[in-house]
């Protein structure tokens, strides 16, 4: 017993080490990589020597190197200065804000916006102003992992229904019938699946229960509906959600996040939101790039069109080489493998034919779910597209992903 004390006092971290090294033995041990991007290039990135096409971020639309944006937050850092200096409720709180909610309001017709540091941070803080003990939040198995962590938070009832399984929830909204605050929190199209919720069906649901709807466009804002207002505003049904949440570090190839629905909404987060209250508000010269990324993603619809037409090019010729790949149309397009171990394989085989695409493994996504995520972009070429496609097929077959 003794000896154990002293030898925990000796390396109080070495249960890391342990733990670490399990994690490697599983091939599930992740790790930081240099990737620089190339400069005004958004469809590849530079590894090592080692020039990529980039399979695998999220910058859909390709704005993350436009020169507009870039001109824009130059010109703002000589006006406004490099840092906001404190949180929005203090000094931090300067006129572009209340500039871009108010775009941001008209843009999904909505009462009132408010802008939020990033996503994780967005998700995290809203929930918990939402529902707190004794209440309970019905979330979807493959929610993004910030919606769980603000679910947590909140210590409300975690009621996760099974993946986009309606029954599943109604059986649980039944079950938790007498509860008087309910939230329904679900991504709009899924981050690891590329699938699309039942929208629609969600919202009947809420309203015959008695719930508040939340929808995460995280993966949706930019891309859907005529001026990439998001799937909510493309299938109509943007008026009955009550609480809509976009970032703009996916679509908007930049940072930060946004949450939209009533001035009371609003109000209510301003004042008990603790990511808004408690940190820095956004560097200045971010919120000018988001507003000239706004208007290009509002007035540039052949982004969208061509985004939507190397995603149906894309599942097209990996379908024609044997994949099963699964419904949707949106640009994320995952290729399940199942084993871990193969599926980081097949990521190295592709990064040395100069393909980059992650496998994401457990936790992110279920055990025996790992998979090559391949996400488009606008600013992929259709000749690039075809000769991935290509590589893809055949290391599926080297790795017997595919049967010959
Ligand atoms: C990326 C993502 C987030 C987090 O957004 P950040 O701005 O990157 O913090 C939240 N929800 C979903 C569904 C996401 O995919």
């Amino acid at each position: 017993m003794r000896d154990e004390v002293e030898k925990w006092a000796r390396e109080p971290m070495d249960w890391m080490k342990r733990e670490l090294d399990g994690l490697a033995n599983c091939s599930l041990e992740r790790s930081l990589r240099n990737s620089a991007p190339v400069a005004l290039h958004p469809s590849y990135i530079i590894r090592g020597q080692q020039q990529l096409l980039n399979l695998a971020s999220n910058d859909y639309l390709g704005l993350s190197q436009h020169p507009l944006i870039i001109e824009a937050m130059s010109k703002s850092l000589s006006i406004v200065g490099a840092g906001a200096g404190a949180s929005r409720l203090v000094t931090g709180n300067y006129p572009l804000f209340e500039h871009l909610e108010v775009e941001l309001a008209a843009w999904h017709e909505r009462e009132a916006a408010l802008v939020f540091a990033n996503g994780y941070m967005a998700n995290s803080g809203i929930i918990r102003t939402l529902v707190g003990r004794g209440d309970v939040v019905f979330s979807d198995q493959l929610n993004h992992a910030s919606i769980v962590d603000g679910i947590v938070l909140s210590r409300a009832d975690h009621a996760r229904y099974r993946h986009n399984d309606m029954k599943h929830l109604e059986t649980l909204l039944e079950k938790y019938r007498h509860k008087e605050r309910k939230l329904i929190v679900t991504d709009a199209i899924f981050s690891m699946d590329g699938d699309q919720a039942p929208l629609q069906e969600l919202i009947a649901l809420k309203r015959e229960y008695g719930a508040l709807l939340m929808v995460d466009e995280a993966h949706s804002s930019g891309i859907y509906s005529e001026r990439g207002e998001g799937l909510c505003h493309a299938l109509g049904i943007h008026h009955d959600v009550d609480i809509m949440m976009g970032t703009f570090s996916k679509s908007f190839g930049l940072y930060g996040a946004y949450v939209c629905g009533s001035r009371t909404l609003v109000r209510w987060l301003v004042n008990k939101a603790r990511p808004l209250i408690y940190s820095t508000a956004l560097p200045p010269s971010i919120i000018a790039g988001i507003l000239a990324s706004l208007s290009l993603v509002q007035s540039e619809h052949w982004r969208r069109q061509q985004l939507n037409a190397n995603s149906v090019l894309f599942r097209s010729f990996l379908r024609e080489g044997g994949y099963v790949i699964g419904e949707g149309d949106s640009p994320i397009i995952p290729l399940i493998i199942g084993d871990n171990d193969k599926a980081l394989r097949f990521s190295e085989a592709l990064e040395e034919k100069g393909i980059a695409a992650v496998a994401i493994r457990p936790p992110t996504v279920p055990e025996g779910t790992a998979r090559i995520r391949f996400s488009l972009s606008a600013v992929h070429g259709q000749q690039e597209l075809a000769e991935a496609a290509e590589t893809i097929i055949e290391i599926g077959q080297q790795l017997e992903v595919l049967k010959r």
